[in-house]
């Protein structure tokens, strides 16, 4: 009797962990996923009005209208790509979106859905378009890898014992879009910036890298952009993405070595 309880509960785990679980594209890595995609964009969509709401745009037409454009041809480049590997479903009931937005902490982000914001703080770094593109294409892997779901689910076991996120929402509203927010990396006003695992990290850029490359940005430019931002501090403190994102000789290598990929979908693009 004892071995029937226990094996049911072994297959309960097992059935729980299995549906819990997702695979992100590209990579194929398999990955912790408790909160539904519509309930990820509802909460993505609200946020992200609330956010427009209180930050000011760019009043800089040329820079404003940089950002929509390398948006816009990497929003294409996903398309197609899921189009031409059959997984449109990926990207379903998205609503892109790409604003800049006056603000001098240099960041960026990609809340799912791709609802992307660029603060005007990031541009001294990026500096043309190609390094934009470097970025924004990063951010948007980091979204379309379901990372955000993945450290939201890791908030909601680990700190309100496994509850959902309409649960935690209605019962913890001011918490949880605080967990929100720290889970997209969208601002230091926490205090503390929980920074995306090296896992997360290496698979953003891996999916940038292929994004920005079908998109007809050169993926070299990578390199240059993170070896740019690894000499950079603002003050004593170094930029808020950059806090986020270290840019080490592991990284750079890790980029280098995923170029020759990336390259094959520059060639075709071009
Ligand atoms: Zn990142």
């Amino acid at each position: 009797m004892k071995f029937f309880k226990s094996s049911a509960i072994i297959l309960f785990a097992l059935t729980f962990f299995i549906l819990s679980c997702s695979t992100v594209p590209i990579t194929g890595r398999k990955q912790l996923n408790l909160v539904p995609h519509e309930s990820m964009l509802s909460m993505s969509f609200e946020q992200y009005d609330q956010f427009l709401k209180k930050h000011k745009l760019s009043a800089d037409k040329k820079q404003t209208q940089m950002v929509k454009r390398t948006g816009q041809r990497i929003q294409t480049a996903v398309e197609q790509y899921f189009t031409e590997n059959r997984m449109s479903y990926t990207l379903r009931n998205y609503k892109w979106d790409f604003n800049l937005v006056e603000n001098k902490e240099a960041n960026a982000w990609c809340m799912p859905g791709g609802k992307v914001v660029i603060y005007t703080g990031i541009l001294q770094y990026t500096k043309d378009e190609t390094g934009l593109a470097v970025v924004m294409s990063h951010e948007i892997g980091h979204a379309i890898a379901g990372h955000g779901n993945e450290r939201m689910s890791q908030f909601l076991a680990l700190q309100m014992g496994g509850t959902a996120l309409s649960t935690a929402l209605a019962s913890q509203p001011s918490e949880t879009q605080k967990l929100w927010m720290t889970a997209f990396g969208v601002g230091a006003q926490l205090g503390f910036i929980l920074p995306y695992s090296r896992i997360q990290e290496y698979e953003a850029d891996h999916l940038g890298l292929i994004f920005m490359a079908k998109a007809g940005y050169d993926p070299e430019s990578a390199l240059d952009f993170w070896d740019r931002m690894s000499k950079k501090k603002e003050g004593n403190q170094p930029p808020v993405f950059l806090s986020t994102h270290p840019s080490d000789a592991m990284r750079i290598r890790k980029i280098k070595e995923l170029i020759p990929e990336a390259r094959k979908y520059y060639k075709k693009a071009r």
